[in-house]
């Protein structure tokens, strides 16, 4: 074979590899963002971030409850990943725990909101997070617990939990409605993120105190507690917000 003609089958080889590889690349990247399952969470994380013209539209109103609901929504903004999400960085064996409502604004500016009354707790090693034990009021004689985190400056220098709470606080009574701090940027040793709230709802452990709120078989689905469907297996439509909003 003249030699030009073997140069130019190689070419064509290496160009062959390095489009498969780049298919093999997108649909990973794709799977991944998805949390192989499915989810489109992280599409309507981005539009948020990249957009802000698109904000309106998805955001939902925080403060106030749906017709009928226990519980306000603690924050205003985008319920971008929701209960049992295998989205980015969470997996399908590793789901989220609870929902994650971006607000828009700068760091430190946009109010986080008790629940539900009860009795808060902030332990003296956190920065940036709070807990909050209920009565629950869909299980009359459940005790049911909201953790809330990320409500502090990206590096973790400024906190922005309201001053009434410092570390260390125990057993606060706290009515619902209480203003407990601003939605912020800090993800303790993990990676940086776009400024959010994350909050759970966690089991008891029956002695005081509550379950490992990273696991998802340790909280409950909030769906009802919201009067909105917030557990993504139920795949509800996006933005999530009250029924007929
Ligand atoms: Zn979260």
């Amino acid at each position: 074979m003249p030699r030009a003609e073997r140069l130019r089958r190689a070419a064509g080889c290496a160009l062959l590899v390095i489009v498969l590889a780049a298919f093999a690349g997108g649909l990973l990247l794709y799977g991944w963002r998805s949390g192989f399952g499915g989810s489109t969470s992280n599409d309507y994380i981005a539009r948020w971030r990249d957009d802000p013209a698109s904000r309106p539209a998805l955001n939902t109103v925080g403060g106030v409850a749906c017709p009928g609901a226990p519980f306000i929504l603690p924050s205003s903004g985008l319920i971008g990943l929701l209960w049992g999400d295998p989205a980015a960085p969470y997996t399908l064996t590793r789901r989220h725990t609870g929902i994650d409502i971006f607000g828009a604004g700068e760091p430190g500016t946009v109010p986080v909101y008790a629940v539900y009354a009860g009795w808060l707790t902030r332990r003296p090693e956190w920065r940036s997070t709070v807990i909050i034990r209920h009565d629950d009021p869909l299980q009359p004689g459940r005790t049911l617990w909201s953790y809330y985190t990320h409500l502090a400056s990206r590096d973790g220098s400024v906190d922005f939990i309201a001053p009434q709470f410092p570390p260390g606080t125990a057993e606060q009574p706290v009515t619902q409605g209480t203003l407990l701090g601003y939605q912020g940027e800090f993800a303790g040793a993990g990676a940086p993120i776009l400024m959010h709230v994350h909050l759970s709802l966690v089991l008891d452990d029956g002695q005081g105190g509550f379950l490992n709120e990273a696991l998802l078989v340790n909280t409950v689905d909030p769906s009802p507690y919201f009067g909105m469907v917030l557990d993504i297996g139920a795949q509800p439509p996006r933005p999530v917000r009250c029924p007929g909003a």
